[in-house]
């Protein structure tokens, strides 16, 4: 089997030589246990600050992965079954079947298995109550999602949709903004080129912001909070434009607008809604068959590629979900 580890903590962005690829011989498979290959691997943004709270110098990459089994001494596990683990940046490994969830079982064999990891998986599944639960848009309402073009990003614009409301949305790159406005975002802008994140804001929605999903924070939520509407909804899903930042940036100085406007502002993690995981996978299949939500993946094809694909990821090469393909 073949991992990849964490050498030292990253300082900064990830760099190739923070990563180091080991190969190790697995032991016979014991009664009651299954062997399974991955097949495809996720990167996300979360590694970069769980590396710090979870993991030790030297350990194996922590992240999930859709696997195949290829050899089983569990009748509850049958060779060829494909499961989504989360047993980290690893080609081969051995498990009891504990944590091991099974694709749905309305899957069409039409459909890649790689939207386990990203549309109809833990990405699609934050959109999904992120937005609903937290943002809680009516029809009509205005909804703001930045990193709009990544995995999360994209399919909360497209359920923002699915529920009759204008859809503002921004990414890095003029590419991502075309395929945004192809996937039904109303107004979308490059953050990196507009001259000012609040004169871009205030063109695409003069009258303000409903909903806001924050994925980036910094000053994009800086030049955002100002322009939300009244008793606004904020869903705090991710700031992944602070993960590099050993010290957090001084400010912002957001409690005068929270409170004159009344704005509710909450953080979330995917895991408050772990019981219901399977009703949010279930209606995001439905909707990917039915076509009304679209997806895109940005493949990087090769495990020796795994660290490259996770650092392009992090500076943005990716469209839709980034996945490494073994
Ligand atoms: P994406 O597919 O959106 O990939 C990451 C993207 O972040 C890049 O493509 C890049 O796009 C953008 N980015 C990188 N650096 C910056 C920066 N400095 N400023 C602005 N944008 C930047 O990843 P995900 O969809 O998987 O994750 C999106 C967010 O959701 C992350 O913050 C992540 O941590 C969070 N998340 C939270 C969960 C939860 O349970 N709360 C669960 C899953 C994800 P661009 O070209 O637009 O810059």
């Amino acid at each position: 089997s073949k991992s990849w580890t964490m050498v030292k903590h990253f300082a900064g962005a990830p760099k190739p030589e923070d990563f180091k690829l080991i190969e190790k011989e697995l032991p016979p498979l014991q009664e009651g246990e299954i062997l399974l290959e991955s097949v495809f691997l996720s990167v996300d943004p979360y590694m970069r600050p769980y590396s710090r709270r979870i993991m030790k110098e030297g350990d194996v990459m922590i992240g999930s992965q859709v696997a195949r089994i290829i050899e089983s001494k569990n009748s509850a596990f049958a060779v060829g079954g494909y499961y989504v683990g989360n047993c980290g940046w690893t080609t081969h490994f051995i498990s009891n079947g504990k944590g091991l969830h099974p694709l749905l079982s309305e899957w069409p064999g039409s459909l890649p298995r790689s939207l386990a990891l990203g549309t109809v998986g833990m990405p699609g599944v934050t959109a999904y109550f992120g937005l609903l639960e937290i943002c809680n848009p009516k029809e009509g309402d205005v909804v703001l999602v930045n990193s709009a073009a990544g995995a999360v990003g994209s399919v909360v614009g497209q359920i923002a949709k699915i529920k009759g409301c204008k859809v503002v949305g921004s990414a890095g790159s003029d590419d991502k903004i075309q395929y945004l406005k192809e996937i039904g975002f109303d107004e979308a802008f490059n953050y990196k080129t507009v001259s000012s994140l609040e004169e871009a804001l205030k063109k695409a929605s003069p009258e303000g912001y409903d909903c806001y999903f924050e994925n980036v924070g910094g000053k994009f939520a800086d030049a955002a909070l100002p322009q939300m509407k009244d008793f606004g909804r904020i869903a705090v899903c991710g700031a992944i434009s602070m993960y590099n930042d050993a010290v957090p940036p001084s400010g912002p100085y957001i409690q005068p607008t929270l409170l004159f406007k009344q704005l509710r502002m909450e953080g979330f993690l995917v895991t408050r809604w772990s019981d219901k995981y399977q009703e949010g996978q279930k209606q995001l299949l439905k909707w990917v068959l039915e076509g009304k939500v679209k997806y895109h993946e940005h493949i990087t094809k090769g495990f020796e590629n795994m660290p490259a694909g996770f650092i392009g990821m992090l500076s943005g090469e990716n469209t839709g979900k980034a996945i490494i393909q073994v």
